[in-house]
């Protein structure tokens, strides 16, 4: 008997009637001989609404509470969901994360997840039950409710997958599985049958939104063969997978783009040793996190230094950089939020030379201009004007992956 761990995203129980339609899923599944454990969302908007409430009652609410409120969202549809699944006559129990006990730290609001006792869920199924449990929560060493970060569920469901030994963790979703593009900007975008964990990996860290972040590492570190799919047509998705020759011939995987990061340079900071570690340093203790960096080579003694920091922290970001830079004796600060980082991904790049040249190439025929460059072994991405990002996306995507990235 195979068993298969399915997650079921906010809008996949965003309402009563997709809560019974999700739940007929389930039982199928079961009843074809499986032992299945579903992972569940807030219904759609749901976690939204609730940090609204908290922001109404505070203005910085206390990061504790704010677990305890958040993490009630993934309680109610874990309880409907199971609700739903009895209705049709199945055997089904929800489980909290503390009652599973999905243990993590105690970073709340983007805790980790540090172990799973997976005995009450074993148990469980080997009584014949379907289990439920609620996403996106754990509880810390103390007994303290925490929360996993947006998106959070995803890790959920790949770390009980992997705890488990599970034969698949599905990922069920609004659409149809990873895409080479967003096609909501590119029509041409297709659906891909199967991606590396590696390339998934950059696709989520440049801004593709299906997956989070965390949940391809932990996939990747336990090899939990991934399937993301949707939950309203019944059709194959795409697999994360193990990176094989066959994909050394695509260059590029997926263009993706990310607007929710902002640019901030130091002028003129005088070439000597420790200052970037200063600069850098304070960012850090303020748990913000850098993407890119660029220090040019310094002729006149003094280097600028460009990086970029995630929208919601860049307020806080400036100010940090704006009291050291006199410390340090930096001529000034200067700051653009209206920037775009666009990217492009693929297994190929590590076989393949001139690829950057030809997105630079593709990039200077439109008149874009880049601000920016960084790049990984599979990776290229570039800071543009935020105005040219879906301009950048769509030829991109044309020259690499329509044309089949003849170079
Ligand atoms: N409900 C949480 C969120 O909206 C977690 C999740 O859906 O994965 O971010
Ligand atoms: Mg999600």
């Amino acid at each position: 008997m195979a068993l298969i761990v399915q997650k079921y995203g906010g809008t996949s129980v965003g309402t009563i009637e997709r809560i019974k339609h999700v739940a007929r899923k389930i039982v199928a599944t079961k009843q074809a001989g499986n032992d299945v454990v579903v992972v569940v969302s807030a219904m759609a908007g749901e976690t939204n609404r609730l940090s609204g409430l908290a922001r109404q009652v505070s203005e910085s609410p206390d990061e504790r509470e704010c677990d305890v409120l958040l993490a009630s969202g993934e309680q109610v549809s874990a309880s409907l969901v199971s609700l739903a699944i009895k209705d049709l006559g199945q055997r089904a129990r929800s489980f909290l994360g503390h009652q599973v006990r999905i243990e993590t730290d105690s970073a709340y609001g983007r805790a980790s997840i540090k172990s799973i006792d997976s005995t009450r869920i074993l148990n469980a199924l080997r009584s014949g039950e379907i289990v439920v449990v609620a996403g996106f929560q754990g509880v810390d060493e103390q007994g303290n409710i925490t929360t996993l970060g947006r998106g959070g569920s995803d890790t959920s469901a790949v770390a009980m997958a992997a705890a488990l030994g599970a034969g698949a963790c599905e990922i069920y979703t609004d659409v149809e599985g990873v895409y080479t593009t967003d096609p909501s900007i590119c029509p041409n975008a297709r659906k891909l049958a199967r991606i590396s964990y590696e390339e998934m990996l950059e696709l989520a860290s440049t801004g593709a939104k299906v997956l989070q972040i965390r949940s391809v590492e932990l996939a990747k570190k336990f090899s939990v063969p991934v399937h993301v799919r949707s939950t309203f047509a019944d059709v194959v998705g795409t697999w994360l997978v193990e990176e094989d020759e066959s994909m050394d011939s695509v260059m590029v995987s997926g263009v993706t783009y990310d607007k929710d990061e902002a640019k901030i340079t130091v002028l003129k900071v005088p070439d000597r040793p420790g200052l970037a570690a200063q600069v850098f340093g304070s960012i850090a203790e303020a748990h913000i996190v850098v993407d890119m960096i660029i220090q040019n080579a310094s002729e006149d003694g003094t280097t600028d230094l460009t990086f970029t920091v995630p929208k919601a922290d860049y307020k806080n970001a400036i100010a940090i950089v704006q009291k050291i830079a006199p410390i340090i004796q930096a001529k000034g600060v200067t700051v653009d939020p209206d920037i775009a980082k666009v990217s492009i991904v693929g297994a190929g790049m590590r076989t393949h030379a001139g690829v950057a040249a030809k997105m630079f190439q593709i990039l200077a025929r439109e008149g874009i201009n880049i601000e920016m460059i960084s790049t990984s072994e599979i990776k290229i991405s570039v800071v543009i004007d935020e105005k040219y990002a879906e301009l950048a996306v769509r030829v991109l995507h044309e020259a690499f992956i329509e044309k089949q990235g003849v170079l």
